[in-house]
């Protein structure tokens, strides 16, 4: 019943279906139940106008509108309207949509009103607020609390605001609620004293008291991680013991003489014990799959190249891969100047190898010609085959989806050993749940003689005064990056700030005394490698980037990272991008240059960048900031849609999930038992299709 589609439903209209599927993708009953609200009204949440002193949050008012009028002519027109209560008045202003507003207002009619205030020359106004008639019907919803929805333009205008939504779902709940069917075992409901699924729901949106809403926010929550716990168990479960992998025996003449001879600096603690766990996982007969976790500069790269050596020494290929060209690049100079002169035979395959050369390539390759191949995405495809892949490395694994790695796992008759490594610190829940299928290993220690990076904030009225100690750091012959938001490569606004940055640092910064390098997504690759190599081999003083260089870069003579428009990078990319900087033995600056006109959000960022250089204090400061289904990575991968769990403060729910997860897997590893049968119902239907290696298995 749950999987009816929404629009045969007589208590939906097929207009309003249609648009609830295209902007929040609800299709069936089940989405519209589990479209739940993000906060919640009651009545007593009406304001007086008289108490509005902030911005920061929405207020409910009921009062009437005493006058109505059009403002301004053209595009420029908008909709003024004065609320009036017992308290005070005010101004309502809408600037499109106009018409749809002005046939619901009647003059001197008693409404809700629903918005965020804002502050404007003294006084108070909302712009764009819903607004309701206060009738005999939602007057009565009011008396219980109702789910406060997110809406749209698009929804608004066609009457499904907050309100809108509410009324609907409140009605599939009054018609259907008794199809909600319990996913859970009633021994765990018992144990962990959890309300029943039907009973969630309904009070998730119209909660029947406080204490009911806390239960089924707890129940949904646990749930939902309950699930993804359990299918990141069974994945880790079917890995460990169905999957036979190659064992890599012996440590021998590559391993040990690159050990000896050509690794020039004492391994970190962290990196030792890092590379005694992957020596054991790949002697152990079974594929290893380990998420190798260690903030920017902590020394993954070396971590790779030692874990490559090892199968070489074992006659097996290996690959590593990077999630840009710029990136795979410079890992194919490091590991080829390094291995090439013990006969190690390493090549690079990106989107720009050319097609003549690809032949070649992929004859060697699949002739074991080739021990170590280094690229990007390409490496994924189908056609490119190995004679014996042992292992494959994946950089930057935030960057891929996390199912990308599963199509490594065909390349070899048995799949290969799998090292996925990423520097973007992800706090230890969400490891857990992204990632629980995964071994984990951490580097949590940096090289030692690092020295801090002094973090600056300079609004870009101080531009003259950092040109200057610009100037004074390449004096001493350091390297400078100056970094340009381009958050997608195509934006033209962002390419002419690129541009118009690099004329004004070129006026600043006279040729002969000073060489600029500059690199952007939209340059050549040819043109890329020779501007990448000109700086990294200090011809030029500056490199002028957009974030094509935000991950791996390692050129440790740049010690200074300036940011522009920094207020428009997320936490997490700042932080990727102050990485470049302090790889080297120099006293390294990061300075980010704002407007003085900043939001909230900005300047927490900021002054975090400022107060931080923790990746995990950083990462912890995101989630808070952006929410777990923004939090780059998740995002991009996909993987983690939650629906209400929350990352950042679930913690105890997510332990609970963890260990009722592992208490079926260990007493019933098949959820075969009789008392398990809905868990394995839910579980079939709505999360195992979700296990990437069905398609390999
Ligand atoms: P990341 O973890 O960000 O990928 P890299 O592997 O690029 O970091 O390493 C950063 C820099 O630190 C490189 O120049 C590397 O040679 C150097 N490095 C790595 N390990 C050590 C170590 N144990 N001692 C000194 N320098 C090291
Ligand atoms: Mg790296």
């Amino acid at each position: 019943m749950l999987d009816t589609k929404i629009e045969f439903l007589k208590e939906i209209s097929s207009e309003k279906a249609k648009i609830l599927k295209s902007e929040l993708n609800i299709c069936t009953l089940k989405d519209a139940f589990e479209y739940y609200p993000f906060r919640y009204l009651s009545k007593e949440n009406y304001q007086k106008i008289s108490q509005i002193d902030s911005c920061d949050i929405e207020v409910q008012i009921i009062g009437k509108i005493i006058s109505l009028e059009e403002k301004g002519s053209g595009k420029k027109t908008r909709l003024s309207a004065v609320l009036k209560d017992d308290s005070s008045l005010i101004e309502l202003i809408w600037f499109n949509k106009i018409s749809w507003v002005k046939k619901i207002i009647k003059l001197n009619e008693k409404v809700i009103v629903y918005g965020k205030p804002n502050f404007f020359k003294g006084s108070y106004s909302i712009s764009h607020p819903e607004i309701e008639v206060f009738n005999f019907s939602n007057q009565k919803l009011n008396f219980s609390m109702q789910g406060v929805y997110s809406s749209n333009e698009k929804l608004r205008s066609r009457y499904l605001n907050s309100r809108g939504i509410y009324k609907i779902i409140n009605k599939l709940i009054n018609s259907y609620s008794m199809y909600i069917d319990e996913t859970l075992s009633n021994e765990i409901l018992k144990n962990l004293k959890l309300i029943s699924k039907k009973d969630a729901i309904i009070n998730i949106h119209s909660p029947k008291s406080k204490l009911l809403l806390k239960h089924a926010k707890r129940r949904l929550k646990f749930e939902e991680f309950f699930f993804i716990q359990l299918s990141a168990l069974i994945k880790k479960k079917f890995t460990q013991k169905k999957l036979k992998s190659y064992k890599f025996k012996k440590i021998g003449y590559f391993f040990n003489n690159f050990f000896e001879k050509k690794l020039e600096f004492e391994l970190t603690n962290a990196q030792k014990k890092v590379i005694k766990q992957i020596r054991k996982d790949l002697n152990s007969g079974k594929q290893m799959n380990r998420l190798l976790q260690g903030d920017v500069g902590s020394g993954k790269t070396i971590i790779a190249i030692m874990s490559m050596l090892i199968a070489k020494d074992n006659g097996f290929q290996s690959c590593f891969i990077a999630p840009t060209e710029i990136l795979a690049n410079q890992h194919f100079n490091q590991v080829n100047t390094i291995l090439s002169s013990i006969g190690i035979k390493v090549n690079l395959l990106t989107g720009s190898t050319k097609f003549s050369m690809r032949k070649k390539l992929f004859n060697e390759l699949i002739d074991g010609k080739i021990d170590i191949l280094i690229g990007t995405h390409a490496i994924f495809e189908e056609n490119v085959k190995f004679k014996n892949l042992g292992i494959s490395i994946i950089d930057e694994q935030h960057r891929f989806g996390v199912s990308q790695r599963s199509k490594m796992w065909s390349k070899n008759i048995n799949p290969p050993h799998i090292l996925v490594m990423t520097a973007t610190p992800i706090p230890r829940t969400l490891a857990m749940t992204l990632y629980g299928d995964l071994d984990l290993s951490i580097i949590d220690e940096l090289p030692p003689g690092r020295k801090p990076i002094s973090t600056l904030h300079k609004f870009d009225s101080n531009r003259l005064a950092v040109f200057e100690f610009i100037k004074k750091e390449i004096s001493k012959g350091r390297q400078i990056y100056i970094v340009y938001p381009l958050i997608e490569e195509s934006k033209v606004l962002d390419y002419k700030d690129l541009m118009d940055g690099y004329e004004s640092i070129c006026r600043h910064f006279l040729k002969p005394d000073y060489q600029i390098s500059i690199l952007h997504g939209k340059m050549k690759s040819k043109d890329k490698e020779y501007e990448m190599e000109r700086f990294i081999k200090g011809n030029t003083n500056i490199m002028i980037a957009t974030t094509v260089i935000e991950v791996g870069v390692n050129i440790p003579n740049a010690s200074v990272m300036i940011i522009e428009s920094a207020e428009r990078f997320g936490l997490s990319q700042l932080h990727q991008l102050r990485g470049r900087v302090g790889r080297g033995v120099d006293k390294s600056y990061c300075i980010l240059m704002s407007s003085n006109k900043l939001s909230n959000d900005a300047k927490f960022r900021l002054s975090t960048m400022v107060k931080t250089q923790n990746g995990f204090e950083i990462a912890d400061a995101d989630l808070k900031l952006r929410g777990p289904g923004d939090l780059m990575g998740t995002k991009q991968s996909g993987d983690l849609n939650l629906k209400i769990g929350d990352l950042s403060s679930d913690f105890n729910i997510i332990k609970y999930a963890r260990y009722e997860a592992k208490k079926i897997i260990k007493n019933d590893p098949k959820i075969s038992h009789i008392a398990n049968k809905l868990i394995l119902r839910e579980y079939k239907k709505n999360y195992s299709d979700k296990i990437y290696w069905s398609k390999i298995s």
